[in-house]
């Protein structure tokens, strides 16, 4: 099974009218994708973008955000289980905007990853450290908590269904991005936690994607690192043919 993927997280960007021509752009430049290929949404567009990746495999949907708790009087809120029964597959948590404009942290993020995972969604779990962290050299030890929080209590069979996404907070959205050989020591550290916790066939079989100013005149380099397998994109994949490119440039490494 190939880990390879690319997800798109559009944050709180396009009407309806607009996410809904963006997809089919893509859609039409890409055509069949030589990866996996989702769409982060609003959660207003959820069900017609569905809508437009239904009957294609390569494609598919993620909520930006879902609610702990599988339902009750939680105005605003969206459940899992609301999710899987819109036709959604994944759900982005614990990107680090949520952390600092919503004060998530990784017990809370736990709850909804098991919540997910319960539900039958996958959870694309983000985790990263912030400039002043990678400064002082401590970011192996910080984002290794974020992630042993975040799993903690998961069973392997669990963990074998989430897909981590590294996104280093000084490189989201900044136009900065963290060179290849930095993503790649971060990603083997990962992968050699998971190893460790949860089995080396869990930790092999793992997507861990790279975040951070993802672009097409990066993306072929980054994802030729071994343990780099995919991106989790943000402004590029407000673009179509630059969320094209990235998705060409997923497709021609190695699985
Ligand atoms: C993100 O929001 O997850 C992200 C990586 O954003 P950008 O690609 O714009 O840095």
């Amino acid at each position: 099974m190939s880990r390879t993927m690319v997800a798109g997280n559009w944050k709180m960007n396009t009407t309806p009218t607009q996410g809904t021509a963006l997809v089919r752009e893509v859609m039409e430049k890409v055509g069949n994708p030589p990866t996996k290929v989702v769409f982060g949404v609003p959660a207003i567009q959820l069900l017609a973008v569905q809508k437009l990746v239904e009957g294609h495999p390569n494609y598919a949907v993620a909520a930006q955000n879902m609610h702990q708790e599988q339902s009750g009087a939680y105005t605003g809120e969206i459940s899992a289980e609301m999710l899987v029964d819109a036709g959604i597959e994944y759900v982005i948590l614990g990107h680090s905007e949520r952390r600092d404009y919503f004060a998530e942290d990784d017990e809370l993020i736990n709850r909804k990853i098991i919540r997910a995972l319960e539900a039958g969604l996958t959870p694309i779990y983000c985790c990263g450290e912030k400039l002043d962290i990678r400064e002082a050299n401590n970011h192996e030890v910080v984002v290794g908590k974020q992630v042993e929080e975040a799993l903690s209590s998961l069973s392997p069979e669990q963990v074998a269904k989430i897909v981590i996404a590294y996104e280093p907070v000084w490189a989201i959205g900044t136009g900065v991005t963290a060179s290849k050989e930095q993503a790649q020591a971060m990603h083997d550290h990962i992968r050699r936690m998971i190893s460790n916790q949860f089995g080396s066939e869990v930790a092999a079989n793992m997507t861990i994607l790279y975040g951070g100013s993802v672009k097409p005149d990066n993306a072929t380099e980054l994802f030729a690192e071994p343990d780099v397998d995919g991106g989790l994109v943000g402004g590029a994949s407000l673009k179509a043919d630059d969320f094209a490119a990235i998705i060409q440039a997923a497709g021609s490494r190695r699985s």
